[in-house]
């Protein structure tokens, strides 16, 4: 990280405590560590001794850092040094008697930080450009189920605009008694589908094992929400050479999300689209609920092209459209739509799914919206 960069960081995560902080003018003090790759920074209470200090300092060798006291007039700090930081330092630390706070400066993940990479990611998937600000619109069924079914709404989701086909042919599900997918037989259905319209594809991969299979057919592999935390598959698809669809977990945080993706990231693949798909909340009357915080946080926080699920995050096909738009607003720079030729038939997500006529009634409205936002063309 650049010293100016990290001086902003500095900034900007201690503003909110110099607000609260009625000595305050601090960081004046800090602006020196900029200087190095500082992690943390404990700031001390003015009240504080020098054998809370000292336990500060104790306690930080412990986990094999090191700590540089800053003594100032008013209070002293401690920049601490060390490869490592344990997540559960800052609020260890901040139970220590003399402690008024301890900021994190850099994240626990570094690839996907944007403090490490300020431009955006785009992620290339034949010619569609995907992230900085595009609208790419990902459209299908939830599961591959017959080549009368894929081929039908392959061709209306391409007529209608969309730009990638989805697809399940591994699915995981809830129940093992219910429809878990054709399986290859569904990976050679989507190869045929793409032949037919061009639409690229975005398929699940579920195991380690099959990652070099479904890598045969698909253009972007889709890690799903109850295997985000598969890290065994996060390096496998890291290794795949193709770009990963990472859904975030159902009760996911944002920073387990991005750790997610820095595992993908580590194994040498920088293609990774971050997807919000609803998480679990007190909230029953929906299936999830859509979290478009995490939308813009995501933006925020990592470089990476931020996409949502709006018909996994509500459940509900009519809740779909809205939701759709408002996500664009959130600034996703996509959408992955669940569409289906007769939902009330589906094997797996009917409820949440749109016919092809409502996909196509709500195609001009995000485009319409994406074009008023000043959002990239995708192609
Ligand atoms: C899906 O895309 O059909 C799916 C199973 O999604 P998720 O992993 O988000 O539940
Ligand atoms: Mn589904």
């Amino acid at each position: 990280m650049t010293t100016l960069n990290l001086e902003r960081s500095i900034r900007l995560r201690l503003r909110p405590a110099m607000l609260r902080s009625s000595a305050g003018g601090y960081i004046e003090q800090l602006l020196p560590l900029a200087k190095e790759n500082i992690p943390m920074i404990v700031v001390m209470r003015s009240s504080a001794t020098e054998q809370d200090l000292a336990a500060v300092m104790a306690r930080l060798r412990e986990h094999g850092l090191t700590g540089r006291v800053t003594y100032g007039e008013e209070r002293n700090i401690i920049g601490v040094i060390g490869a490592t930081i344990p997540p559960t330092l800052r609020e260890e630390i901040e139970l220590f008697p003399g402690v008024q706070e301890a900021v994190r400066i850099t994240r626990p993940y570094k690839l996907a930080a944007r403090e490490f990479h300020p431009q955006d990611t785009i992620v290339h998937v034949g010619d569609l450009a995907i992230g900085g600000g595009s609208c790419v619109v990902i459209a299908g069924p939830c599961a591959v189920e017959s080549e009368a079914q894929i081929m039908a709404t392959a061709i209306a989701v391409r007529e209608a605009g969309a730009h990638m086909l989805r697809g399940g042919a591994f699915k995981p599900r809830s129940s093992p008694y219910t429809f878990r997918g054709l399986g290859e037989a569904g990976l050679r259905l989507l190869a045929q589908a793409r032949a037919e319209t061009g639409l690229p594809i975005v398929t699940e991969v579920m195991t380690p094992t099959d990652v070099e299979l479904v890598a045969r057919y698909a253009d972007v592999l889709q890690i799903g929400a109850r295997n985000m935390q598969n890290f065994q598959l996060l390096e496998e698809v890291g290794r795949s050479g193709k770009p990963v669809l990472l859904k975030r977990g159902m009760s996911a945080t944002v920073e387990e999300w991005l750790l997610s993706a820095e595992y993908v990231i580590a194994q040498g693949n920088p293609d990774v689209i971050l997807c919000e798909r609803g998480i679990r909340t007190f909230e029953t009357a929906t299936r999830n609920t859509m979290d478009l915080n995490a939308v813009a946080l995501a933006k925020r926080r990592s470089h990476l092209p931020v996409i949502a699920d709006p018909s996994h995050g509500t459940g509900k096909w009519y809740l779909v459209p809205p939701l759709t738009l408002a996500s664009i607003a959130a600034g996703a720079d996509g959408v992955i739509i669940e569409v289906h030729p007769d939902p009330d038939r589906a094997t797996s997500d009917g409820g949440q799914s749109l016919t092809c006529e409502n996909f196509a009634a709500l195609m001009p409205q995000m485009t319409a919206l994406a074009r008023a936002l000043g959002r990239r063309s995708v192609q």
